[in-house]
């Protein structure tokens, strides 16, 4: 059992260089709060461009030591064993999250850290058995035979710009492809959540991993860490997951020096709920897809279009579930609702709260602040909110709120949802619910988005590709899907006798 109290964390978090912790060279450090309480945790040293240079000189310079003469074998080897060290230090990892994060301790510790390890051992996998390609013969004007062999090589040093709301999940995320892909990395964590990408380090270094292979640099967006990163030369590609106008400012980046890259951004997911679904496990998973980790996954649900016979009595059963979440000290098992990350954010939801008011919404649950006591007082905890009545052109409807939100409406005719989904500036998630399967094929088809789950929400294979159409970004990753942003593809052509 492991107590969510326990051990210490680290509370003077550096950079990590080149298989050392070091402090910021220009002694510039940043404060990081747990959303829960408000207090301090942590002092954070910010990268200067002097630091974040070190970094991506280690990380180049480490692509052709040990770590590029390595066999896949070898490698796989030592990435298995990050994902076994993880696992023994799941518990110093769970606590660092939610402190950070505010996140609840058991699903943490028993779901996004052993997450994060898997991820390790899936890609040391895919890359090992993947690397061998079979011969292509091919005829050759004038005779003779050529023999192509495609090989994908390293793409080179990867910044990794993450984000906060899914730290260790989503910074593994990255860094175990791109190392499993023989490149080295230098990891911006988000300002807010620094301390599992801090940890990591000296997993990696127990590990065996050669130091340079991979770095992590603290700090902000412009003018600091970030956008040292992104706009250093010697960067070859970076994968970013956050926000679609940040993901936009680091791609006009980007394209000075033509880097690859994978944007994972913002959405604004729909829900389709027809009346023939299993309407308890559609009210359920619906719950969780809307209030889980107080809303703020990229995937979670947040315009919700119920055919009409059943409108009333699913707008009324999810106030329910809603109405029967408990905030509370994330540690606390009998705690259901997580606050939101920092009261910046809770600040932005709040705007959205008040314009829904603005634009005629009525209020079914929910539209402020919970009263929390003692030390939970200075918390960033926000109620758990369902609209209904607004127009589809309201800004509460288009805009990614990041919080336990959502809008409900109701629908006559499938082509009116289907609309109604697609009328939007992103496509990352959908879900249906239908008792009809052939139905939900064809409304899962024409809907622009890329990931869809019908009669599920959540289910998140490793291997199956992720990514969003329109503003919700730019590529595939997941299993073999990510091999093709970590590698270049070279092919030789040998010509035979
Ligand atoms: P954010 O865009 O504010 O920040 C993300 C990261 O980018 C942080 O590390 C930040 O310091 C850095 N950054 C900011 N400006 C930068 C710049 N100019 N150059 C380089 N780095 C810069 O996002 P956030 O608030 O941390 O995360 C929430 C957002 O992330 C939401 O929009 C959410 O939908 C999105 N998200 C998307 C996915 C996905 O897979 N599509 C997953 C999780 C979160």
């Amino acid at each position: 059992m492991v107590n969510p109290a326990g051990g210490t964390l680290p509370r003077d978090i550096q950079n990590f260089i080149n298989g050392a912790y070091c402090p910021s060279a220009t002694h510039k450090r940043f404060e990081s709060r747990n959303p829960a309480d408000n207090a301090l945790s942590a002092l954070v040293h910010e990268a200067s461009r002097e630091d974040v240079e070190r970094a991506v000189t280690a990380a180049k310079s480490a692509l052709h030591g040990p770590w590029g003469q390595m066999s896949l074998n070898e490698r796989a080897s030592l990435l298995n064993r990050v994902a076994d060290l993880i696992m023994e230090r799941a518990g110093d990892l769970a606590r660092a999250e939610v402190n950070d994060t505010g996140k609840l301790f058991g699903p943490t510790l028993k779901g996004e850290i052993p997450r994060g390890a898997q991820q390790f051992s899936v890609f040391a996998e895919i890359t090992r058995t993947h690397f061998s390609f079979p011969d292509i013969p091919s005829d050759i004007p004038g005779g003779g035979r050529a023999v192509n062999h495609p090989a994908r090589t390293p793409k080179g040093v990867i910044a990794a710009i993450c984000p906060w709301n899914l730290p260790f999940i989503l910074s593994t995320w990255k860094i175990a492809p791109a190392l499993a892909c023989g490149n080295t990395v230098v990891v911006k964590p988000s300002e807010e959540t620094p301390v599992t990408a801090t940890l990591l380090g000296e997993i990696m270094n127990e590990a065996g991993i050669p130091p340079g292979v991979y770095n992590v640099v603290n700090g902000f967006g412009p003018n600091s860490a970030g956008e040292f990163l992104v706009s250093h030369p010697d960067i070859d590609a970076i994968t970013f997951t956050g926000e679609t106008r940040t993901g936009a400012a680091i791609m006009a980046r980007a394209a000075a020096d033509i880097k690859d890259v994978s944007l994972e951004l913002g959405g604004k997911n729909a829900g389709i709920i027809f009346a023939d679904c299993d309407f308890d496990k559609a009210v359920a998973a619906t719950a969780m897809s809307v209030f889980h980790n107080c809303g703020q996954v990229c995937l979670c649900t947040e315009r919700l279009y119920i055919e009409r016979p059943i409108f009333d009595k699913f707008v009324h059963a999810l106030k329910e579930k809603a109405e029967s979440l408990t905030p509370g000290d994330p540690r606390d098992p009998l705690t259901t609702l997580s606050p939101l990350i920092s009261r910046d954010h809770r600040e932005k939801v709040l705007k959205y709260f008040e314009l829904a008011r603005t634009d005629g919404a009525t209020i079914v649950t929910g539209g402020g602040v919970p009263e929390m006591e003692g030390r939970l007082a200075e918390g960033a905890w926000i109620q758990p909110t369902i609209w209904t009545g607004l127009l589809e052109s309201s800004r509460v409807i288009k805009e990614e709120v990041f919080g336990p939100v959502c809008h409900i409406a109701p629908f006559d005719e499938e082509s009116e949802a289907v609309a109604m989904v697609n009328n939007s500036s992103y496509g990352l998630a959908a879900t249906v619910w239908s008792g009809d399967i052939p139905r939900a094929r064809r409304v899962a088809a024409q809907i622009e988005a890329g990931i869809i789950w019908v009669n599920a929400w959540m289910i998140r294979e490793l291997k199956s590709p992720f990514g969003g159409f329109k503003k919700s970004g730019i590529g595939r990753e997941g299993g073999e899907f990510s091999l093709d942003f970590y590698t270049e593809i070279k092919n030789v052509c040998i010509l035979g006798e």
